[in-house]
C-alpha cells in the first residue's frame, strides 16, 4: 500500500468556521483518510522542527506577526499550499475593515497599544505563493474534497473561473435578481458553490469573492439601481466581499 500523503490544517485569524467545515466531511473525511494522514491541526502555534507536510490546507487572514509567521512556516514546510476560504483567498469581511488597525489601537490604548501585534487584515494570497485558492465563507466542503482527492490521485484539481450565474443556469433555477428583484451578485462572484443561496430563494451576497476577468461589476451596480436600490445599501453590499465601488 503506498505511503498516505502528510495532510496539514493551519488556522489564522478567522471565525473556526473553515477548519470546522472539513470536520463536516462526516464520512467523507475517512475516504480521505484512505489516503492522507492529518499531522497537524495547528490554530497559530509554531511548528515543531523539521516538520514536512505534503499539503497544507490553510485558513483565515494574516491579521498579526503570529499570523505571518505561522503562515510563513507553513509554506516554507508544505509541498502543496492551498488558501482556503474566502479569508485566505480575499480577506474577507475583516479585511474590509476601512483606516489602519495601528491607528485604532493607538486611539484606544496609547503608543504601548498593540499587544497582539496587528496588522491590518490581508488574505494569505498576498502574502506567499498558493498552489491552489479555494473561496468560499465557507468553503463548499465538496470542493475541497475532490481538490484534495484529485491532489491524492497526481491529477492537477479543476480551478473554477466562472461565475455563480453559470450554475443556475446548469441547475435551472429561477433567476432572482431578474425574476424577483432581489440584490444578488451572483453575475461577479466566483462559482463553485453550485448557487447554494439562489436553491434557497436567496440572492448571493458574493462570499466567494470577485470574480476577476470579464465580469463589469458597474453593469451589476446599475441594474440594483434600477431596481430601486440606494447607493448606500448598494455600495455595502459591493464593500463586503466584493472590493469594488461606483
Ligand atoms: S439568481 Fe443570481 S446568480 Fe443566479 S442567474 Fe440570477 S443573477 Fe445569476
Ligand atoms: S451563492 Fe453567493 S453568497 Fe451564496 S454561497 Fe454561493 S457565492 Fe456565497
Amino acid at each position: 500500500m503506498m505511503d498516505k500523503l502528510k495532510l496539514a490544517v493551519f488556522e489564522l485569524t478567522d471565525c473556526g468556521g473553515c477548519a470546522l467545515n472539513i470536520l463536516f466531511l462526516y464520512e467523507k473525511l475517512f475516504d480521505l483518510l484512505e489516503f492522507y494522514e492529518i499531522t497537524e491541526f495547528h490554530m497559530a502555534t509554531s511548528l515543531s522542527e523539521g516538520s514536512h507536510y505534503d499539503v497544507a490546507l490553510v485558513t483565515g487572514t494574516v491579521s498579526s506577526q503570529r499570523d505571518l509567521a505561522l503562515l510563513k512556516e507553513a509554506r516554507n514546510h508544505s509541498d502543496y499550499l492551498i488558501a482556503l476560504g474566502t479569508c485566505a483567498t480575499h480577506g474577507s469581511v475583516q479585511a474590509s475593515v476601512e483606516g489602519s488597525i495601528r491607528e485604532k489601537l493607538k486611539r484606544v490604548y496609547g503608543d504601548e497599544g498593540n499587544p497582539m501585534r496587528a496588522l491590518d487584515s490581508k488574505p494569505v494570497v498576498e502574502y506567499v505563493a498558493v498552489d491552489f485558492a479555494l473561496p468560499g465563507c465557507p468553503y463548499d466542503k465538496n470542493e475541497v474534497y475532490q481538490v484534495l482527492i484529485d491532489i491524492a490521485k497526481g491529477i492537477e484539481p479543476v480551478k473554477k473561473d466562472y461565475p455563480v450565474c453559470v450554475e443556475c443556469k446548469l441547475n435551472e433555477y429561477e433567476c432572482v435578481l431578474v425574476k424577483k428583484g432581489l440584490p444578488c451578485l451572483g453575475p461577479i462572484t466566483y462559482g463553485g458553490c453550485n448557487a447554494a443561496c439562489i436553491r434557497s430563494g436567496l440572492g448571493c451576497i458574493g462570499c466567494r469573492g470577485p470574480l476577476p476577468g470579464e465580469v463589469n461589476p458597474a453593469s451589476e451596480y446599475e441594474i440594483l439601481k434600477d431596481l430601486g436600490y440606494d447607493d448606500d445599501y448598494i455600495i455595502r453590499k459591493f464593500k463586503t466581499f466584493a472590493r469594488w465601488e461606483p
